[in-house]
């Protein structure tokens, strides 16, 4: 026999090195993709996508505050309902977290802490998301009762509210300190980018194993043309050898260049992995342990679907009912009310049913309350796809308003470019519409395939019991956000708005 021949391995083993291949595949690492790779490992990179934001802040927060008061002419509006918040939801679905690493308040603040160093380390109490979670359904509170939407006034207070904010915690707090514990746009990333397919991680593990320095986390001290230059480490307390995914990372890159091994990438990984497992995270500790972060993750699924359904018409119904039953002239009591429904009562019932039927009848060993929490992490797909088909449907609708509000924003200055196209809207509706089904789609499929793979490692052979009830409730809010995206939307801060 041929030695080529001889020496070739058998048919099996070609598939068995085929699979091996393909479990085993090395990631795909954006920092060492052309061009993309070379200028974020540039260690000014950040600096530069944060520059354009934050001159695009400050013109949002003037002309909020002295342009047209009608919310479809202002660019505070538009930018911030219309365009934002759907450029956000879509980079973090194909990417990951990059707004937070463009974040425009960490450049204010960079800039404040060369001349002011903070004394104070946060309050051990406050080290949690608790306040976090307040904020967060705060602001979906506000965002209803005051109509934000429509007041350019009040979007500039708030672009300006947090930048004031920012600089008061971190002015006064070291580290991370804002985005870690108060920021909920933060955290609305951070949960949101569970589901990204790319992960700021080590590329090998057992480089980090023989490295004495830890300088991803202690920092360093680097030479940049001549200067010697202090690099942080990671200011949210990340250790990168025992980071596992992306809750708590704002891809800021500071441990990408403080490791002297360069041993760190943005790789690759199965989206939404990280809430298969439950690890003990480098900086958060076990997911099913942490109260308020799966507090945090109920305020943004079931707040999903608040914020739609505060978009309906039938919420003037509800509204009016309300009223009329409990004899309250309040609109903030009856939002009050309707808030305390949707973000409180609606989870307590559905999940505490879940895991009370997961025990009984699905035989999980666990206690309820971790049960009931381990489980409750299944849920973000779900509500990443809600955020996703709202926030993309007014995306799409509305993608060329820019033109004409930016067109008669140039013009008050004195500098026309033609006459504002008024009638320039977006993609049509029959486009978005499937498209924001799709986004509900995707999220339902990624949180049953996280139930089922719980429920397979809780349950074993009753695995299929231990699912049903997690199925069950998955089932149920997809229904509801498909029955909410069915109805005629207020367009807000829109041409178009109803
Ligand atoms: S990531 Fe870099 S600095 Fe951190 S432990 Fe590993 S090799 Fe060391
Ligand atoms: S330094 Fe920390 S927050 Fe920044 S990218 Fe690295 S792990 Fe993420």
């Amino acid at each position: 026999m041929p030695a080529t021949l001889s020496n070739s391995p058998a048919p099996d083993d070609l598939d068995d090195d085929l699979n091996d291949d393909l479990v085993e595949a090395p990631p795909f690492d954006l920092l060492l993709f052309p061009v993309i790779g070379r200028f974020l490992m540039w260690r000014h990179s950040r600096t530069l996508l944060q520059i354009p934001l934050l001159l695009v802040s400050l013109v949002m927060i003037l002309h909020g505050l002295f342009g047209p008061s009608i919310s479809p002419k202002n660019l505070a509006t538009v930018l911030t309902w219309v365009h934002f918040r759907g450029a956000l939801v879509l980079v973090i679905l194909v990417a990951g977290n990059f707004f937070c690493m463009a974040c425009p308040f960490m450049l204010a603040r960079n800039l404040m802490r060369r001349f002011l160093h903070p004394r104070f380390t946060w309050p051990r109490r406050l080290r949690n998301k608790w306040m976090a979670v307040v904020l967060f359904a705060f602001i979906l509170f506000t965002y209803e009762l005051f109509g934000l939407w429509s007041s350019p006034w009040l979007t500039a207070w708030i672009i300006a509210g947090y930048f004031i904010a920012v600089l008061l915690i971190d002015g006064f707090f070291k580290h991370a300190t804002f985005c870690k514990f108060v920021c909920p746009l933060g955290q609305f990333n951070f949960l949101a980018s569970t589901v990204s397919p790319l992960e700021v991680e080590v590329r090998d593990h057992d480089v980090c194993s023989d490295c004495h320095t830890k300088d991803c986390i202690r920092g360093r001290h680097t030479s940049d043309s001549d200067l010697v230059v202090l690099q942080r480490g990671c200011e949210l307390a990340l250790f990168l050898p025992s980071k596992a995914g992306n809750m708590d990372c704002t891809f800021c890159l500071d441990c990408v260049h403080a490791c002297p091994h360069d041993n760190i990438g943005i790789l690759s990984r199965l989206p939404a992995s990280e809430l298969m497992i439950d690890p003990r995270r480098s900086g958060v500790g076990y997911f099913s342990r942490r109260k308020d972060i799966a507090a945090l993750v109920l305020v943004f699924c079931f707040g999903a679907l608040m914020n739609a359904f505060g978009m309906v018409s039938p919420v003037y119904a509800v509204e009016s009912c309300l009223g009329r039953l409990l004899h309250i002239q309040s609109q903030a009591t009856e939002l009050g009310i309707l808030f305390t429904i949707f973000l409180v009562v609606e989870p307590a019932i559905l999940l505490g049913g879940a895991a009370w039927i997961t025990r009984a009848w699905g035989g999980v060993k666990r206690a309820w309350l971790p049960l009931l929490l381990r489980y409750t992490y299944a849920l973000v797909p779900l509500g990443f796809g809600v955020w996703l088909a709202h926030y993309g449907f007014h995306f799409f609708t509305g993608l060329y308003t820019i033109v004409p509000v930016t067109q008669n924003a140039l013009a008050s200055l004195g500098w026309p470019i033609g006459d504002p196209r008024w009638t320039l809207l977006g993609i049509p509706k029959y486009i978005a519409q499937p498209i924001e089904f799709g986004f509900l789609l995707l999220g339902l499929a990624g949180s049953l395939l996280i139930a089922w793979r719980l429920a397979e490692e809780d349950a074993g052979e009753r695995r299929i019991r231990a699912f049903s009830p997690w199925a069950v409730v998955c089932l149920l809010l997809f229904l509801a956000a498909v029955w909410l995206m069915t109805q005629p939307m207020d367009m807000r801060a829109t041409m178009m708005a109803g």
